[in-house]
């Protein structure tokens, strides 16, 4: 993949082409963003793109050393992932070792780093070296999603490329473009939360089935009968359901404007739900004004969400919340 195959992070991938253009791409970068938002491709665009023997600021795709990149069999290229969520200092001093020698196959060699922040306080040490005096021919770029996790030291020694999530319209765009329809797009590029991997690796078969737990939940929520229902859904969630929780905030929210969308007379061709249109209309349990202040509402417990890892907190909170509109 090239870099103008790669979507979003024009910003990033801008940089990128001139400092190789330049030939001044630092030797130690940092490429810091959430999973699934293109880190590691455009690493690994990036090391072919340097080692590519057509192009010198892409990757050419076609060439023996993309190639073997692309596959994983180009002996100057090297990917570490941490076994056990833990990079050992055995990894890094091998890193340290190979960065010191010349490039075997091709021009430069291009160590990538997979979840940098798992980089234990032994092996960091020995990383800092590497990062401090990077051996002439040799790059290393760190990945990861949590950078505040990282040595500030460490930081502080790489240059720091920061890669953002899409907005769901860009999202929504490119996978009609990959032959969804409009509304599996919408809700795909909705639950994918700025991912396109993520929006991807979904099941609409079980999506479906998440849209009609998450239909009676939200039924129980605006009509307030059925408290112990929602909260026992989000109080018994394992920590691991984090990802399940956002999706499940981001289909109530999808609920709420679609209601908005009816109350105020819009298309229904517009829907984010079409296959829910006459439950919807049956629905029509809430004003606009009242729909709005719901609407906050899920979106300042999306906003809040990554901060706060007491989803049965803010599951209460996010109920109790919504009662009060209902009683105002
Ligand atoms: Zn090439």
């Amino acid at each position: 993949m090239a870099f103008k195959d790669i979507e979003g992070n024009e910003r990033a991938k801008r940089i990128l082409k001139l400092a190789l253009e330049r030939e001044r791409l630092p030797n130690s970068l940092l490429f810091a963003g959430p999973e699934g938002v293109g880190k590691r491709r455009t690493a690994l665009t990036l090391a072919k793109a340097l080692n590519c023997r057509q192009l010198t600021a892409d990757s050419c795709d076609a060439c023996e050393a993309c190639r073997a990149i692309e596959d994983g069999r180009f002996p100057d290229v090297m990917e570490i992932v941490a076994p056990a969520k833990e990079i050992t200092i055995e990894q890094v001093r091998l890193l340290k070792q190979m960065a010191a020698l010349r490039p075997l196959a091709g021009k430069r060699r291009v160590f990538i780093l997979v979840d940098a922040e798992n980089v234990n306080p032994a092996s960091a040490n020995s990383l800092l070296k590497v990062l401090e005096e990077p051996p002439p021919r040799s790059h290393i770029i760190l990945l990861t999603a949590s950078p505040f996790l990282l040595l500030p030291t460490i930081r502080s020694r790489c240059r720091t490329l920061s890669f953002a999530a899409m907005a769901s319209e860009e999202l929504e765009r490119i996978l009609r473009d990959r032959g969804f329809r409009e509304d599996q797009a919408r809700i795909l590029a909705l639950l994918g939360g700025g991912s396109l991997r993520r929006a991807l690796e979904l099941d609409w078969d079980e999506i479906q089935e998440r849209k009609e737990r998450a239909w009676i939940l939200f039924e129980a929520l605006l009509s307030g009968d059925g408290a112990s229902l929602f909260l026992d859904a989000f109080g018994t969630l394992p920590k691991s359901a984090l990802e399940e929780f956002r999706e499940t905030l981001e289909l109530f929210s999808s609920f709420a404007r679609d209601l908005l969308l009816l109350g105020l007379g819009g298309d229904a061709r517009l829907l984010l739900n079409p296959d829910l249109e006459d439950r919807l209309r049956a629905s029509g349990r809430f004003s606009a004004p009242r729909l709005l202040a719901v609407l906050a509402e899920f979106d300042l417990a999306l906003a809040e969400l990554p901060r706060n890892l007491n989803k049965s907190l803010l599951a209460a909170a996010l109920f109790s919340n919504i009662g009060e509109i209902r009683n105002v």
